[in-house]
């Protein structure tokens, strides 16, 4: 579970940074690419967080540890700024333009 939650974090940073460059760039395709960022690191952050209040046990549910605290952090970050779903539907629209 670690390595797994590793990988997709070290993933996400990779696409955040790469589309960061590519907007310094003026890159056309960056409401593409920044779509995908907000989707994509997102979803990495909601599913690190619930694995490592899993790996935690009961301790991860608790407010007296920072698991539960840090999941919900993640969650928020699925719906604001134009939640997930709409980010699904920016990307489309962009691959099929
Ligand atoms: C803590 C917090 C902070 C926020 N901060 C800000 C802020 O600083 N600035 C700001 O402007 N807004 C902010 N928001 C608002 C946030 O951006 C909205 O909650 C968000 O845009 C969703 O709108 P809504 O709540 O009206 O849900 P709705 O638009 O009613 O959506 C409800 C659900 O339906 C889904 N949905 C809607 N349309 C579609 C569709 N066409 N296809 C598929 N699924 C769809 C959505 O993804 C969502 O899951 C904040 C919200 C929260 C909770």
């Amino acid at each position: 579970m670690f390595a797994d939650m590793a990988c997709q974090i070290e993933a996400a940073r990779a696409l955040t940074y790469q589309t960061c460059n590519l907007i310094d760039q003026s890159d056309p395709q960056k409401t593409y690419l920044s779509a995908c960022c907000k989707l994509f690191a997102t979803d990495v952050a909601m599913k690190v967080t619930t694995e490592a209040l899993q790996i935690a046990g009961g301790y991860g549910y608790m407010t007296d540890f920072p698991f539960e605290r840090m999941m919900r952090d993640a969650k928020i970050t699925q719906i604001y700024e134009g939640t997930n779903q709409i980010q699904k539907i920016v990307i489309a629209r962009e691959l099929l333009r």
